[in-house]
Order: C-alpha cells, then structure tokens, then sequence
C-alpha cells in the first residue's frame, strides 16, 4: 500500500499533522496502536506555564529564555508566533472550539481546585482570568450519587481559599440506576453516553435549578458530550446560574470527543486510520525510509514518499526505558540524551526536574529523525517523542505536540 506521507501515531500531534497535510491534498495514512495522551485530556492544551519554576503570564515572552535544544526554539520563534494562531483554527475546522491567547496564559479550574495556567481551553470549560479569586460567592458543588471520579471535597477545599462559600450535594436520577449498581460502570463515560441520547436533559436542569436555589454558580463534573457535541450548550442554556465544570478522573469525556473529532476531520480529507496496529519496524534503504511493517498487516508493507513519527514519549511507548537500556523501539533512532549511563537519568529528588523527562529522537534542524549520527532523509519527528523539554515541568505539553507537528508539516510541503 503506497501514501504520499505515514504518520506512526494518532494522538494529538500525529492528527493534526495529518489534517494539515490532507486539507493540502496529500495522500495521508496514520497508524496508531492506541488510545493517546488525548484520552487524558484535562480541557486545556498548555503553551508554556513555567520557566526554572516561576510563573510565565506571556508565553510567547517566556518562550525567549527557553534553551536553544528546546522543541520551540528549534521551531524558530517567528514560526511559533504564526503557528499559534494556525492551531486553533484548525481545530475550529474540525469541530472543537478553544479559547484563549498566545501571549497571555489564562487560569482553568483544577480537579485539585486549584487554579493552573493555560493557553487554550475547550468550551465546555471557564476560563478565569485571576489564580488567587473565583468570580463567584456562592458555589453548589453537585455530582451524581455513585461517581467517585469526581472529588467534590478537593474543590470545596480549592474554593474556600478564594473565599467562596460552597456547599456538596449529590442526587440520584432513575436513568442511573442501571450503572450505578455496578461501581465499576459508574464512569464519566457512561453518563456521558445517557445525556448524548438527549431524553433526560430537562429533567436534569430542573433538578440542577432545585438544587442550586440560593447559590450564584453551579459545578459540575464534565461529563457531557461525548458522541454528541451539542449537549453542553443545551444543558448550559436550561439551568438558570452559570455552570463551571470540572476535569473528572480520566477516561476524559471532552478527551475522547476531540480525539473523535479530530479523526473524523481526517477521514473526511480523505486520511486513512489505521487503529489497533502497531509499526514494529521498518526498512531502511540509502538513508531512506521505505516502508513500515505493522502487526495487523503482517507482510503487507506500508510505503511512503516521507513518514513522520509522531508516537509520543514514554507513557505510549514512543520511548522506552528498561533497567538497562532508554531506547525508541520502531527503528531504534539516536536519543537526545545520556542514554548510555543510566545514573544520569534520575535525580534523586523526586521534584527535581528530571533529566529523562528531557529525552527523545534526536532530530537534525529540519526535524528529521537521526540514526547512527546522520539524518534519515524522509523521516521527520513531531510531537512528545522529541526531546529538549520537560513538558509536565514546564505545563508545554500540548503546545509542543500541535507546533512541532505543524512545523512538520510545513517542512513536507515546502
Ligand atoms: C496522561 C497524559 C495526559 C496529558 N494531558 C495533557 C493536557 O491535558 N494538556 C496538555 O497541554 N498536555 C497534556 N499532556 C501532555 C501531552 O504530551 C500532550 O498534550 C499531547 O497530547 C501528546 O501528544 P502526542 O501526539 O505527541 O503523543 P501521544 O498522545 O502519546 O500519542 C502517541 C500515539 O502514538 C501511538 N504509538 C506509539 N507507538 C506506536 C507504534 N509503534 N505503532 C503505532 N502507534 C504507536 C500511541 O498509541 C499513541 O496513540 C498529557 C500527557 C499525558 C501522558
């Protein structure tokens, strides 16, 4: 089977990748062995929260003093600058509208209920403007009898430090009862597949509206809309107080919608989705990618003209770390790291940045994969599995994944 370009991995960076290829015609594939980072998804994708552990308000500012290996400075800061503005409006093509802006992080309410600096966030949440106040005095905090996803006591205890008066209630409605007599099926999932069916949104409000007598804001745990987008708003519009929702313990609902969506926009552009495959290798001739072999296509080789990997770091396997050996596994490209003296992976202090979490393919400037010291022509990298950051230290996640993948991508179509 022959493509224009392969992408090995279908979470955020490997998607929106894709879409940008295919919305240029590019004949596309993407295999992916399974679920992504996306699944986890907490409602918003971060740019840049932290530098050397203080606060950045303006990230494309912060960005400036980020080290010169960092995936944003390999980019080039006047690419990032561009593709910043790209990002969202790709994502508003494929269904998934976020706010917020590039050169001031705004605050989205935590699980924890505290208040974490961010750059875009999907509209089923609030964005805040201030981390030390919530605009609200008054604040009923409701869940569903049963979920234990959602931990009403965190955010009480978040919210009281803002000064805000809260109280928990939960409720039962009969819809439920099926689920709930399962602990285990009583997943923000399966509610969200109860709301999508539309039937029960009145009777819900209603309840909300009983509940929430005497309160200036309603919060909730997110999980509306999984199959069907327009719940949120219409639950929105019925319950008589604005409605804050909280992150609920993954699987995420707004997570595995985007991820939803995000696929169907490249199906629809024409992409081809190779889900439950996983690449184990691939042939390498003069320097050149040629083809990829998967599990499900056994002796059927994918060929492409250029491939990206975009497999993502440690948590989906992208990169491997073993006692002995840090490695990526599909082809066994050159890590950007000490990978030779495992001592030199860990600081011994927990919350120290850890210099593994630095680590991933090493690329030459154009983002191309390096094997033995010299570049693999067609093989560019994009996404977590680049090394240079410290994503979860940093709050850049996201923001590394969907700009490294559109600068990719721009290289492909040059
Ligand atoms: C649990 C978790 C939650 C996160 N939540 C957030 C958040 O809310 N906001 C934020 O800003 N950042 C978050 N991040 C940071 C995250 O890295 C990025 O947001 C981003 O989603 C990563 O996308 P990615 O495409 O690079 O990698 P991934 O999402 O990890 O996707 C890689 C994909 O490659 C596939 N794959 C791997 N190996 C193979 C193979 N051999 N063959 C085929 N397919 C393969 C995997 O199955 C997976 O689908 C989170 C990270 C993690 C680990």
């Amino acid at each position: 089977m022959k493509f224009d370009n392969i992408i090995i991995g279908g979470g955020l960076s490997g998607l929106t990748c894709g879409i940008k290829l295919a919305e240029q015609g590019r004949k596309c594939a993407i295999v992916s062995s399974g679920q992504s980072a996306i699944h986890f998804f907490s409602g918003s994708f971060d740019l840049l929260s932290k530098v050397d552990g203080k606060e950045v308000k303006n990230p494309l500012e912060g960005m400036k003093s980020l080290a010169s290996n960092h995936p944003y400075q390999r980019v080039g800061l006047e690419n990032i600058s561009r593709l910043v503005e790209e990002a969202p409006q790709l994502l508003v093509r494929a269904g998934l509208n976020f706010a917020g802006q590039a050169d001031q992080n705004h605050y989205a309410l935590t699980p924890m209920g505290v208040m974490k600096p961010t750059w875009l966030t999907i509209d089923d949440f609030s964005r805040f403007f201030h981390n030390d106040s919530f605009p609200w005095k008054k604040a009923a905090i409701l869940n569903f009898s049963g979920f234990l996803d959602f931990h009403t006591l965190f955010v009480q205890d978040g919210l009281k430090k803002f000064g805000v008066e809260t109280q928990v209630k939960n409720f039962a409605m009969k819809e439920f009862e099926a689920i709930r007599r399962n602990p285990s099926e009583m997943r923000s999932t399966n509610i969200a597949k109860v709301f999508d069916r539309g039937i029960i949104i009145d009777e819900f409000a209603e309840k909300v509206n009983e509940l929430s007598k005497g309160f200036n804001v309603v919060i909730l745990p997110s999980v509306f809309g999984l199959f069907n987008k327009n719940v949120t708003a219409e639950i929105r519009a019925k319950i008589d107080k604005p409605v804050v929702l909280v992150p609920a313990i993954p699987p995420s609902v707004p997570g595995i919608r985007s991820q939803i969506l995000l696929r169907k926009r490249f199906e629809e552009l024409g992409g081809t989705y190779f889900l439950g495959d996983n690449v184990e290798g691939g042939t390498i001739e003069n320097n050149k990618l040629v083809a990829i072999q998967t599990n499900n296509h056994g002796d059927i080789k994918l060929e492409a003209d250029q491939f990206i990997l975009a497999s993502g770091s440690f948590y989906s396997k992208g990169i491997v770390a073993t006692r002995e050996k840090l490695y990526e596994p599909i082809l066994g490209l050159d890590i950007d790291g000490e990978v030779e003296d495992s001592e030199k992976w860990l600081d011994e202090k927990f919350f120290n940045d850890q210099p593994y979490m630095h680590y991933g393919v090493k690329t030459d400037k154009q983002f191309r994969a390096m094997m033995n010291g010299k570049p693999i022509e067609n093989l560019y990298v994009a996404g977590s599995v680049l090394g240079g950051a410290n994503a979860l230290k940093e709050g850049s996640g996201a923001g590394i994944s969907l700009l490294t993948s559109l600068h990719v991508a721009e290289q492909l179509l040059k």
